[in-house]
């Protein structure tokens, strides 16, 4: 009766309320679906049926999420570019990924997008984080994936990992650092590794994964420009 009464499901506008869902956190800021998937696990523990739910529609939720995603980017026309991109090592900034863009200004950047550099690394303050001292370590040149990053890249690439852990140890008196690539957002698919500090009174629920809820933060939520300033150069002194 139900299905007399309703038409048939449309894949696209199911793959979007499924994106939607699993690319929110709880406070409805934008996650990765790895991580939102994570965070689920871990609010509910391996053996609670959620859990168990969960893992049985993991390969669906995130096919649904891919989906959605990849078709957000083909009506932005980027589909195409993507590809010769891809295909393509000479090609060194990507026009429409923030990171390149900021690159494209690299003489005029502020301490905040310019804190630390060698010839293929620069270190920038997260944007839209609530967290001072979250830094992101990017290649200068735009690269999709850890597997394309060259080996005069992949050599200086776990010394700025410590060299930025130790600095922030310094600068923030964190206990550890996190160190995290994913690269999944439209527009910040350029790889990027998010270097965090973890903070000694970290609540137990923005613990490990759950870090990125202090991602997404805009306006007076966030760490203000001058704020990320004032960090860049006192990392900047410690590097
Ligand atoms: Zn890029």
């Amino acid at each position: 009766m139900l299905n007399e009464e309703f038409d048939q499901e449309h894949p696209e506008p199911v793959a979007a309320s499924t994106c939607c869902d699993m690319t929110a956190s709880l406070d409805g800021h934008l996650l990765d679906v790895d991580v939102r998937l994570m965070e689920i696990h871990s609010r509910y523990g391996p053996e609670h049926l959620v859990s168990r739910s969960i893992a049985n529609a993991t390969p669906c939720v995130t096919s649904a999420v891919r989906a959605d995603q990849a078709a957000a980017e083909q009506r932005r026309g980027l589909v195409g570019r993507h590809a010769d991109l891809i295909a393509s090592d000479d090609m060194t900034t990507f026009s429409g990924c923030y990171t390149c863009d900021q690159e494209a200004q690299f003489d005029t950047l502020p301490p905040r997008e310019r804190i630390a550099f060698d010839d293929h690394w620069r270190v920038a303050h997260a944007i839209g984080t609530a967290l001072p001292g979250w830094l992101v370590l990017v290649p200068r040149r735009h690269v999709t994936t850890v597997a394309h990053l060259s080996d005069a890249e992949a050599s200086t690439l776990g010394l700025w990992q410590v060299r930025l852990s130790r600095a922030l140890r310094e600068a923030t008196g964190c206990v550890k650092t996190y160190v995290v690539q994913f690269a999944e957002l439209e527009g910040f698919n350029h790889v990027h590794f998010h270097v965090v500090p973890r903070m000694r009174d970290l609540p137990e629920d923005l613990r490990g994964p759950r870090v990125f809820g202090l991602m997404g933060r805009t306006g007076a939520d966030g760490v203000q420009a001058d704020q990320m300033d004032e960090m860049a150069v006192t990392l900047g002194r410690l590097l």
